[in-house]
């Protein structure tokens, strides 16, 4: 199972209630000629409202759906969380795990995100495992050290390497900078190319050529309609996990044009 490239992925973070969310598929303008292949991840309350949003405008086929973070475990006496399988029931079939909000507003570590890709993979979903170095990593030359070994926490797992390595569990990698995300400072396109590359041969040495060379990655900080083109034709960039901007449907629709 392979996910198709480019893809366009807006994380609305905690923004959008369910009401906005119904409204905003009418602002969407996804033509019959656009090919990107589309996800949104809004808040957990407000995804059944932009899933019959997306019905009610025709898009729902368009446009999937995920949502932010999930708890390692499937049921229990963890108050404020929701687990994959009620993702899952949701119409979820994405899920972000180890955003850079969730590692440094939330103090999860290498082994939280091992745990929760774990638990996603479980549900039958997808995720898309994000990665990057803070501004004094990138600083310190320590970009490829911490990228890779925040990806080895997780394809370092037996089971999950094979289960992604068979091709049967579709897996997404996203590299965020953490200076770049929300900062409206991005990432030059050889800056992310650079980062790109060191982890796509890294996918190909850990899942072998083929499975390696099908997990899309996606770049995301501080993209925007004006600069997502450029950063989505340079090599190895497949796709972009938008932020801030995905809020606006308008510019949403002008980045998956871009695509
Ligand atoms: C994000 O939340 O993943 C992100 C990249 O945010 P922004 O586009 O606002 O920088």
């Amino acid at each position: 199972m392979t996910v198709p490239r480019k893809v366009v992925a807006g994380n609305w973070k905690m923004n959008h209630g369910p009401e906005e969310a119904r409204e905003f598929p009418l602002g969407l303008n996804i033509g019959d000629n656009v090919t990107a292949h589309v996800l949104l991840f809004p808040p957990a309350l407000a995804l059944a409202g932009l899933r019959a949003g997306l019905e009610s405008a025709g898009l729902a086929q368009r446009v999937h759906l995920g949502v932010q973070n999930v708890h390692a475990e499937d049921s229990g006496a963890f108050t404020g969380e929701i687990s994959a399988p009620m993702a899952a029931a949701a119409g979820a079939r994405y899920v972000l795990v180890g955003h850079s909000e969730r590692r440094h507003v939330f103090g999860e570590t290498d082994g939280d995100t091992l745990q929760k890709v774990a638990a996603v993979l479980r549900s039958g979903l997808t995720p898309v495992l994000c990665v990057g170095e803070k501004l004094g990593e990138r600083e310190a030359d320590r970009v490829e050290e911490v990228i890779l070994r925040q990806l080895d926490a997780v394809l370092g797992s037996d089971t999950i390497r094979s289960k992604v390595a068979s091709g049967d569990a579709p897996f997404l990698l996203a590299y965020e900078p953490v200076w770049a995300i929300g900062t409206g400072r991005t990432a030059t396109p050889d800056d992310a190319s650079a980062a790109h590359q060191a982890l796509r041969n890294h996918l190909v040495e850990r899942l072998g050529s083929s499975v390696g060379r099908a997990v899309p990655i996606l770049y995301g900080g501080s993209v925007k309609p004006d600069n997502a083109g450029e950063l989505m034709e340079a090599p190895e960039v497949d796709g972009v996990l938008v932020g801030g901007a995905s809020l606006d449907p308008d510019g949403f629709s002008r980045i998956i044009q871009a695509a």
